[in-house]
Order: structure tokens, then C-alpha cells, then sequence
């Protein structure tokens, strides 16, 4: 079913969904099966799987020159989202990127996912390669998300890119974006970022997943600004619970959003990284509460492979 589906059947009552990451290269796929098994009692409709672009890294040779290598740490996305579909019967979401894809690689890529029945993905510009400080789109590929918005619809019409073709068969995508409550990183304002987000709407998004926030006044207002703008479709808050220390710098740096000072305070108040994770479920349950009984309909939580907590979280509110 497509995630639209899901939430009109849920009629006006919020899912629980929940975002996993690959296993570093080399794991096998147990860790991710023990990661979902204990949150399926709360009946997830969907699971996303996200996707890790390739790194450079530069290794010294004897003779003093560095070579460029480059490594992939977490492949394997497309296979997990078959495997959860196998194993579990519930619709798992890809994300896919502009970054390192070719339109061909795109478009290969869409075709493995609507052989194997995957009907929804999640289309991503993607961030700048680690050791480059802008983001680079592949040479052919393309440049923003609502570029890849626009591919995907494009196939959904029966489109390729060597069109015409014998027979063209029409893939059937649900296609969900990112928003950014907070801003994405590059954006000149808030405002700006919205109306990028309308043209990611425009080229056919049919849903948006927010990047994590700790304050839920901000959420309310992006979802009104959006609203404002003329952005109707569902806005899905994704929330990560803090569970280490370190965090209260990592955070913001990695994905630019605040921290409340509450929030800040009673982390610093905490002797242990248990402690912190203590903080970080009842926080995020107080979100995750708030968010319900605004009408939110589904909550989407940055599960990081680690379950314990979100465990903790979905016991409390669903
Ligand atoms: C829910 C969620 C899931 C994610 N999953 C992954 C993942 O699996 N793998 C991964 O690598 N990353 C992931 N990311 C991170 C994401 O790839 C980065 O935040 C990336 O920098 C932006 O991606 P985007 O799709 O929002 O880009 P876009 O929507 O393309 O926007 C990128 C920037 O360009 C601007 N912009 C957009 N269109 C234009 C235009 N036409 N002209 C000028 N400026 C424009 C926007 O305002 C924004 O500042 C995820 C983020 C979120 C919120």
C-alpha cells in the first residue's frame, strides 16, 4: 500500500513508523531484524530504510602520494527493504538520493524497486560528500529533490529516459520529501525553504517527512507556514530521542536545529549517557504526546538501529 493509503485508512488515528540505517558493511542483516522485532507490537504500517552515498577517503602510499578511495559503509538498502517486506508483510520506503546517481542509475534503481513491489520511496537530494563542503549532483544526474520528484512521476506516467520503448509500463510511486521545520542548512530562510518544498509538492510529492526538531512550537509553525503557502499534503514529524551527552553538540552541528534549554539543562544535569537517555524518552514523550493530540498522522522516529528507547516511547504512546 502506498503511505497515503495507510493514513486514510488509519482514519484521523496517528501510526507509529520508524527510519533504520544499513548495517556497516560486513554486518549481516540479523542486527536490523533485531532492531525491528520488538517495535512490530506497535503494528508500524511502514518502515524506512535510509540510504549512505558513497565517501572519498585518502590512503598515504610509500611513496608519500595519497590515493583516492572510494568506499561505500552502508550498502544494502534496496535489499533490506525487500527483506522487511518479506519478512514482516509491512511496506518499507527506500530513500533514494540525487547524490551519486546518474538519471540512468535513477532510473535503474526505481525499476529493481518496482519489481520487487516497493511502491513508495523517499526522494532525496542528499548531502555534499564528506571530504567536499557543497554538494556536487552527478554529472547527468540531477540537481535538487523536486528534480527527482519529477523523474519518478515521470516513470509513473510510463516515461524512460530512451522513451519510446516497446511497451512502457507505468511504475505507481508514492513519492515522499523532506521539510525542515528548522530550515534546511543552505537555505537563505525559512521561507525560501518553503517554497523549494512547494515545488517538490508541485513536481509530485505526495507526503513530507520533517528532520528531526526538540521543540514542537517549531513544528507548529512550519505546518502553518506550509498551510499558509498552499502545501496540503500530510506533514510527518520525525523525532529522535537524545541519548548521549555528546549529542547536545553533535546534533546541532550534524543536522542544524536547536535544543531547548530545558532540554539542555537537565542533559547537563545527568551523571551517566543512561541517565541522558532517561531525559531523552520522557522528552520525546512529552513531544510524541503533544503531537497526537494535535492531529499529526503518524509520528516517525530516527530509530538509528537502536530500539530500547524508541521501545520505551511507543509503550508510553501508542
Ligand atoms: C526525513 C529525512 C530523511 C533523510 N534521509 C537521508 C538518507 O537516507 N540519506 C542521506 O544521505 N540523507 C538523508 N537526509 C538528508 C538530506 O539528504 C539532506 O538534508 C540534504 O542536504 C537535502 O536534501 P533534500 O532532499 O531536502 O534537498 P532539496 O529539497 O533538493 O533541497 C536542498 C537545498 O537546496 C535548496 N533548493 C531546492 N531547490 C532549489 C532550486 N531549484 N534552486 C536553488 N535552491 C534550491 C533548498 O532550499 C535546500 O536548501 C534526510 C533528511 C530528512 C529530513
Amino acid at each position: 500500500m502506498k503511505i497515503t493509503e495507510h493514513i486514510a485508512a488509519a482514519k484521523g488515528k496517528t501510526l507509529f513508523s520508524f527510519e533504520i540505517l544499513p548495517p556497516l558493511k560486513g554486518q549481516n542483516i540479523q542486527s536490523i531484524f533485531d532492531g525491528i522485532d520488538p517495535l512490530m507490537e506497535f503494528k508500524p504500517p511502514f518502515i524506512d530504510v535510509t540510504y549512505h552515498r558513497e565517501e572519498y577517503v585518502y590512503i598515504e602510499q610509500p611513496n608519500g602520494f595519497l590515493e583516492k578511495k572510494v568506499v561505500r559503509k552502508r550498502p544494502g538498502t534496496v535489499g533490506i527493504c525487500a527483506a522487511i517486506q518479506n519478512k514482516y508483510g509491512i511496506d518499507a520506503v527506500p530513500h533514494i538520493l540525487c547524490g551519486g546517481f546518474t538519471k540512468e542509475d535513477t532510473e535503474n534503481f526505481l525499476i529493481d524497486l518496482d519489481f520487487l513491489g516497493i511502491n513508495n520511496v523517499m526522494a532525496l537530494r542528499g548531502d555534499a560528500v564528506k571530504s567536499e563542503t557543497y554538494f556536487k549532483p552527478e554529472p547527468k544526474g540531477n540537481c535538487f529533490a523536486s528534480d527527482l520528484v519529477s523523474q519518478i512521476q515521470e516513470m509513473n506516467q510510463g516515461q524512460y529516459l530512451d522513451s519510446p520503448l516497446e511497451k512502457n509500463h507505468a511504475t505507481n510511486f508514492c513519492v515522499g520529501v523532506a521539510g525542515y521545520p528548522e530550515k534546511h542548512m543552505e537555505a537563505p530562510s525559512l521561507d525560501n525553504d518553503i517554497e523549494r518544498l512547494k515545488a517538490k509538492v508541485a513536481a509530485g510529492a505526495e507526503y513530507v517527512v520533517t528532520q528531526m526538531f526538540y521543540d514542537n512550537s517549531k513544528f507548529f509553525e512550519f505546518v502553518s507556514k506550509c498551510r499558509k503557502s498552499g502545501i496540503t499534503i500530510p506533514i510527518i514529524p520525525g523525532l529522535k530521542p537524545l541519548a548521549t551527552k555528546k549529542q547536545l553538540t553533535n546534533i546541532p552541528h550534524r543536522f542544524h536545529v536547536d535544543l531547548p534549554e530545558e532540554l539542555i539543562r537537565s542533559v547537563n544535569n545527568c551523571k551517566t549517557d543512561l541517565e541522558v537517555r532517561e531525559v531523552g524518552v520522557e522528552w520525546c514523550t512529552a513531544q510524541s504526546k503533544e503531537l497526537i493530540s494535535s492531529g499529526v498522522e503518524v509520528l516517525h522516529y530516527y530509530s538509528m538501529g537502536k530500539s530500547t528507547n524508541i521501545h520505551k516511547i511507543a509503550s508510553s504512546v501508542f
